[in-house]
């Protein structure tokens, strides 16, 4: 089994200042387990964040440009990233698929740019309430999968977060979780043969510390990304702990 991912969203919450704070709050009591712990800051976190947190925790960033670099006001580039001592970007993440219009094909463009930079994209996928109660979820989660993988190399992390579980306190159960993380990593064989066995499935929605374990137990699941119980060091030295 590949070494679990903790991996900590904190969407659009925390400036660089509080960051900071948190990185050396955190640095109190973190012992540094057999997970790796990585952080997706706001990209202007990133920088202080990197320079403030325990040695061995990664960073990432939320999004990452499609585009090498040029006219692309507002856009941030993988090679900036990179240049910040960036580990990760999440790419898909359902937030920008809803409120950004982010389509398969470009969510694999993004994924791909992050990995010719060096960095590990973290591709999101997930089915909403409505495919979920048509029974069409492991379906319609892999066509996805197959979208936002289009050319993209094999250094990657698959996220599946159904999106009624994010934030609703709704979690999935541990074999919801195991389900689709079966079915993406039969999906994976097809373009990385042997290498699935290697590439970390995570799971995301409405992950905490009480249910982080039995969840990360499951064969087929490598660890999860935490959105709200990420914000606060206590919780995140539980799941830490947990794992
Ligand atoms: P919550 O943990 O707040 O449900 O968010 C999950 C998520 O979207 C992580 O990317």
């Amino acid at each position: 089994k590949p070494r679990t991912l903790l991996a900590l969203n904190w969407k659009m919450n925390k400036a660089p200042t509080e960051a900071r704070a948190w990185a050396r709050e955190l640095a109190q009591g973190y012992e540094r387990a057999p997970v790796e712990l990585a952080v997706m800051a706001p990209f202007t976190a990133l920088y202080g964040l990197k320079e403030t947190l325990p040695g061995g925790v990664d960073v990432g960033a939320q999004d990452v440009s499609a585009h090498e670099s040029g006219a692309y006001t507002g856009e941030i580039s993988a090679a900036m990233l990179r240049d910040v001592h960036v580990t990760y970007a999440v790419v898909g993440h359902s937030e920008r698929r809803e409120y950004h219009g982010e389509t398969d094909a470009v969510v694999a463009a993004k994924a791909r740019r992050a990995q010719a930079h060096g960095l590990t994209p973290i591709v999101c996928v997930g089915e909403g309430l409505d495919v979920r109660e048509r029974g069409e979820h492991v379906a319609y989660t892999l066509a996805q999968l197959r979208g936002s993988l289009e050319g993209v190399a094999e250094n990657v992390v698959i996220a599946y977060e159904p999106v009624w579980a994010i934030g609703t306190g709704k979690t999935a159960t541990a074999d919801d979780a195991e389900e689709l993380a079966a079915a993406i990593r039969e999906a994976l064989r097809e373009p990385y043969g042997a290498l699935a066995d290697s590439i970390r499935v995570l799971y995301g929605g409405s992950v905490k510390p009480d249910n982080i374990a039995s969840i990360c137990a499951q064969p087929n699941v490598n660890g999860a990304l935490v959105g709200g119980a990420s914000l606060k060091v206590a919780d995140v030295l539980a799941m830490n702990a947990a794992l």
